[in-house]
């Protein structure tokens, strides 16, 4: 087996080093099924479907992988928390910095950088000697714009998500051997996209937070995921607005449905209902639809609706409509303003 610690095991296996023994697994079940004697059994087959099998044997065991990890260097979440120690982070950029200039010059001085900073980082000891430490994914925040329907109704959403993670290459220090790091472009950290459907449930507000389980950044070595976090906010519009749980909802009315009433569907928590405007209701008139609004089932707790009515006219009215307002006018038997006038 000391012969398989000098080989790439990751590679034999087309496997990222920090894959999952699930990946492992059918990475294995693949390649076993391609090189596999009864298929083929030339001798370069045969070599290849021996270190498919000792590769597999190394890395599907915990305690093997991890003692390859640390003799390949593989310990990349011991820096990435040395890192994100801001101090140390500027110190280790500073002294990178002057160490290149002095490399440049100094040939012989950029092979004993790493060991240079491995002292000065992570005490006389290189970390390959340490055992991995498990880190927990950071957890991703995403800002999320929804409508006022979609936060009564609850939705899907397809977001796009930004995972980061220390950069294989150069394990988080920007820098090899003197040289910055061309798979991260020295930024020590390696970014991929991905896009996953969420569900926002119904009865989110303005500043809601929709946990999404273990779709942050990735832990290491046995370190939790990290969450996705959308942080919602509920787009304004003239109608409908959000007090608590009460939702508050501004209703045009035209005149004659103010004068005669009039069955009017408006929206609600999860779905739509009808509501009853009475006869002679004025404009800014409130209805309240008691235990109508949002729930909050966690305090068993519901809102209400609250309705005003707002009398509206459309653009333009036809000469018909215009002609009927008249005779409303001249058979108009009330004085609206006779409380208006008196007033003192
Ligand atoms: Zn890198």
């Amino acid at each position: 087996m000391a012969n398989y610690y000098n080989k790439d095991l990751y590679k034999i296996l087309n496997l990222q080093f920090d894959a999952s023994l699930e990946e492992i697994k059918t990475s294995y079940r693949k390649l076993v099924r391609l090189y596999h004697p009864d298929i083929s059994n030339s001798i370069e087959n045969t070599e290849k479907f021996k270190e498919i099998q000792e590769a597999y044997e190394i890395l599907s065991d915990k305690e093997k992988r991890q003692k390859y990890d640390i003799l390949h260097g593989y310990y990349r979440q011991k820096i990435k928390r040395d890192f994100e120690q801001k101090e140390k982070k500027n110190k280790y950029d500073t002294f990178i910095k002057s160490a290149q200039k002095k490399a440049k010059k100094d040939e012989s001085f950029s092979h004993s950088i790493n060991e240079a900073i491995d002292n000065l980082f992570y005490g006389k000891k290189t970390s390959k000697k340490q055992q991995p430490t498990a880190i927990n994914g950071d957890d991703i925040n995403i800002d999320l714009n929804i409508t006022c329907f979609e936060a009564l109704n609850g939705t899907n959403r397809k977001v796009n998500i930004i995972h980061t993670q220390p950069c294989p290459n150069c394990e988080g220090r920007k820098f090899i051997n003197g040289t910055t790091c061309k798979m991260c472009n020295a930024s020590g950290e390696i970014s991929s996209q991905k896009k996953i459907n969420v569900k926002i449930p119904k009865g989110v507000t303005t500043g809601s937070k929709v946990r999404i389980k273990k779709e942050g950044n990735k832990g290491l070595n046995g370190g939790k995921d990290g969450d996705l976090y959308l942080i919602i906010s509920v787009e304004k519009n003239p109608y409908i607005e959000f007090d608590g749980l009460n939702i508050l909802i501004n209703l045009p009315v035209t005149p004659f449905e103010a004068a005669l009433g009039a069955d009017i569907t408006i929206p609600a928590y999860d779905g739509k209902i009808n509501i009853k405007i009475p006869s002679m209701t004025s404009s800014g008139q409130k209805l309240k639809l008691t235990g109508q609004g949002i729930e909050n089932k966690s305090k068993s707790k519901r809102g209400d609706i609250i309705v005003t009515t707002i009398i509206k006219f459309p653009d333009k009215l036809s000469e018909k409509e215009i002609e009927l307002y008249n005779q409303l006018k001249d058979t108009a038997s009330y004085d609206i303003r006779k409380d208006f006038n008196n007033a003192k």
